[in-house]
């Protein structure tokens, strides 16, 4: 289905430095395209970090990825998937946040990827923070509940913060599952670590039925073992796997705003990528790249691999 549109600049018509950077060098096609009803999967970006409780940045992640992204090529080096003639894949633009408004930005992204689903495109997002996947799961999760793959150091499963609040990009996924968005019982979240406020995101976990699998489970273990456990929980339910960059040591991606040391190394972050073969993935991101803590841009290249990972899962 290799449609000559959709495909990428190449490199050796165009050096990757050179051109516009869109998300793999693909073309941009914005809703108002002609050719946005051909698109299969669209990559979009979030820049928005609002719902960020300590250090701010990954508003300027989707244009850092986007620059990153030029590095990806035609074919999986170990897979050998060549997505882009497999699926239509198009840049589709960013989602145009508020950024002094977090209640309108919610519902603007919640707004643009209706849009999506409607001309039935499957989307990989780049954030901004994990707050970005809640209003993406109330579009995608509208028809029913979703099971979910989440890599992160944290739950965000907390209830409130700063005295109430309900919204932070620590609280998504218990408004997800308060919404009716996420089964619990098909949610695994890998590679939990750190230090901790308090233990009411685990009781929560525990009383709804959200499978934690904590980074020294992960090491014990080994991904094979712990990615057979994650595909049988999800079976061939509709999935959102969401990717948090800190679920990596920070040794590897230091552009985070909430870093936990101990974790996965980058061919670990891509290994559990690749076990996802067979999971029916409705939708996918990668959060929390923060490029102003990212001096080398390693953390964005690792990010728009892991997204480049992902969509040859997605085709
Ligand atoms: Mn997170
Ligand atoms: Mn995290």
């Amino acid at each position: 289905m290799k449609d000559p549109f959709f495909q990428p600049v190449s490199g050796f018509d165009l050096p990757r430095y050179a051109g516009v950077p869109t998300f793999m060098r693909l073309p941009y096609v914005p809703p108002d395209h002609a050719r946005f009803a051909d698109v299969d999967i669209g990559l979009v970006g979030i820049p928005w970090d609002g719902g960020t409780s300590n250090r701010t940045g990954p508003r300027h992640g989707p244009r850092q990825l986007r620059d990153l992204s030029t590095m990806m090529r035609l074919e999986h080096g170990v897979t050998h998937v060549r997505p882009f003639e497999a699926a239509n894949c198009a840049d589709i633009g960013d989602v145009g946040p508020n950024p002094v408004d977090l209640p309108d930005t919610l519902d603007r992204i919640t707004a643009f990827y209706r849009t999506l689903q409607q001309s039935g495109i499957r989307p990989l997002t780049a954030g901004g923070d994990h707050l970005c996947t809640l209003p993406i799961l109330r579009a995608l999760g509208a028809d029913g509940p979703l099971a979910m793959i989440q890599f992160d150091s944290h739950t965000d499963l907390y209830d409130t913060h700063f005295g109430g609040f309900r919204y932070s990009h620590g609280t998504p996924f218990r408004r997800a599952i308060e919404e009716g968005l996420l089964d619990p019982t098909k949610m695994v979240q890998i590679g939990i670590r750190g230090s901790k406020a308090d233990q009411t995101d685990l009781e929560y976990a525990a009383e709804v039925g959200v499978r934690i699998i904590p980074v020294h489970e992960f090491f014990d273990r080994g991904v094979a073992h712990v990615m057979d456990e994650a595909r049988e929980r999800v079976g061939d339910h509709p999935t959102y796997v969401t990717y948090d960059i800190d679920f990596v040591d920070p040794t590897f991606a230091p552009g985070t705003g909430t870093p936990e040391v101990g974790g996965p190394n980058s061919y670990q972050a891509l290994q559990v990528v690749r076990a996802l073969t067979g999971v029916k993935i409705v939708g996918a991101d990668v959060v929390e790249v923060s490029p102003p803590f990212d001096q080398s841009g390693g953390t964005a290249l690792l990010g728009a691999t892991l997204m480049f990972e992902l969509l040859c899962q997605m085709v």
